[in-house]
C-alpha cells in the first residue's frame, strides 16, 4: 500500500517530460478562461458517520468541464498552476462556492458540513488569511465551523511555523482545518503534536486494501491511536467495501468516505442521494 501513497494527490509535474511540458503550457493558457467562463465545477462526495450509518457532510472536489476534452480531474491541472497566481484564483473560487453552498444548505434546513481542498502555495502564501476573511464575509459566524479546509500533510511540512500560524488564523475566523492524505508526508510526532488541526484524514492508500494488507492496517491503526492520544478527530478515505467499514469502526474510527458509499457527483445528485440514504437508515 505504501508505495501508492499520495498517488491520489496531484503532484508537481516532471518538466523534463515533453508531454507534461506541453500539457503545462496548455493548462496555463486555458485556465484563466476556464475560470472566467465558469468551466470549473465542484463535485461532492459524502462524508459518513460509519457507526450511525449517516451522511454528515461532503467533500467538494474540483473538476474542469473542458469544452473539447470533457471532464478533467484535478490531477491533470492543479499541479501545473501551483505557485502561479492561478492557484490563488482557483482557491478563491472554491472557497466562495463553498460559502454559497453552506448558505444554501442552511436555507434548506440541511445541517451538513463541507470540506474543501486548498493548494499548498495558496494556503501558505501571503494573502491567504485576508482572502479567507473576505470570502467568509457572507457566512454568519455560527455557520463557519461547518467549513473544513483540507491541506495536505506535506503542505505543512515545508514551513512548520508558518503552517501552524495559518491554521490558527483560520480557526480564529471560525473555520476548521484538516490534514489530508495523512501518513504519506513523513511528519514527525513533534510536528503532529504542535499542528493544531481539527481533523486528520488517513490517506486512502492505507485504507482501500487494508483487509488484505497487514502493513496498511497497521498504519491505519497507528494513526487512529495517535489521533486518540492527541484528541484529534480522525477520518478514513478510500473506503470501497462494507467489511472495511466494520473493521474501521472496530478499530475506533467512526468517520469515513469512499466509493463504497458514493463517488464524487454534482451537488444536486449528492444531496438527493444523502437525503434518501439518511431517510432509509435508522440513524443508530
Ligand atoms: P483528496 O482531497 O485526497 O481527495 C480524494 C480523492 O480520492 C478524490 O480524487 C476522490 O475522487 C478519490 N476517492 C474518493 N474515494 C475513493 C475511493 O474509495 N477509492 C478511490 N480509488 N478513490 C477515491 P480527485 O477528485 O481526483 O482529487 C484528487 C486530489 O486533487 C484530491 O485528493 C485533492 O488533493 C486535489 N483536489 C481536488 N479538488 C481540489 C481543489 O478544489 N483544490 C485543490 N487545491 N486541490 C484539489
Ligand atoms: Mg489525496
Ligand atoms: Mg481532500
Ligand atoms: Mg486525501
Amino acid at each position: 500500500a505504501a508505495k501508492e501513497a499520495g498517488k491520489n494527490s496531484y503532484k508537481l509535474f516532471d518538466l523534463n517530460s515533453h508531454q507534461e511540458r506541453k500539457e503545462r503550457v496548455r493548462v496555463l493558457e486555458q485556465i484563466g478562461q476556464a475560470l472566467s467562463r465558469h468551466q470549473l465545477e465542484l463535485f461532492y462526495q459524502p462524508k459518513m458517520d460509519l457507526e450511525a450509518d449517516q451522511v454528515k457532510g461532503f467533500e467538494a472536489l474540483l473538476r474542469w468541464n473542458h469544452p473539447d476534452e470533457g471532464l478533467i480531474g484535478p490531477g491533470h491541472f492543479l499541479g501545473h498552476i501551483e505557485y502561479t497566481e492561478y492557484a490563488r484564483q482557483v482557491g478563491l473560487f472554491v472557497i466562495s462556492e463553498a460559502v454559497k453552498r453552506l448558505l444554501e444548505f442552511q436555507s434548506n434546513g440541511l445541517d451538513y458540513h463541507l470540506s474543501i481542498n486548498l493548494s499548498p502555495s495558496h494556503f501558505l502564501g501571503p494573502s491567504f488569511a485576508s482572502d479567507l476573511e473576505a470570502a467568509l464575509a457572507p457566512l454568519p459566524v455560527n455557520l463557519r465551523d461547518k467549513l473544513i479546509l483540507e491541506v495536505l500533510e506535506t503542505t505543512a511540512l515545508d514551513d512548520t511555523e508558518r503552517a501552524i500560524a495559518t491554521v490558527q488564523a483560520c480557526q480564529a475566523l471560525g473555520v476548521q482545518v484538516a490534514l489530508d492524505d495523512f501518513g504519506t508526508g513523513y511528519s514527525s510526532l513533534d510536528y503532529f503534536r504542535r499542528i493544531p488541526v481539527d481533523e486528520i484524514k488517513i490517506d486512502r492508500s492505507f485504507v482501500t486494501d487494508m483487509l488484505e494488507d497487514p502493513d496498511g492496517e497497521s498504519v491505519v491503526n497507528a494513526i487512529i491511536g495517535l489521533c486518540r492520544s492527541f484528541g484529534r478527530r480522525v477520518i478514513a478515505e478510500g473506503i470501497e467495501d462494507l467489511p472495511t467499514v466494520h473493521r474501521l469502526v472496530a478499530m475506533g474510527c467512526s468517520a469515513g468516505q469512499g466509493f463504497y458509499y458514493s463517488k464524487p457527483v454534482p451537488c444536486d445528485q449528492a444531496l438527493t442521494w444523502a437525503a434518501s440514504y439518511n431517510g432509509q437508515t435508522t440513524g443508530s
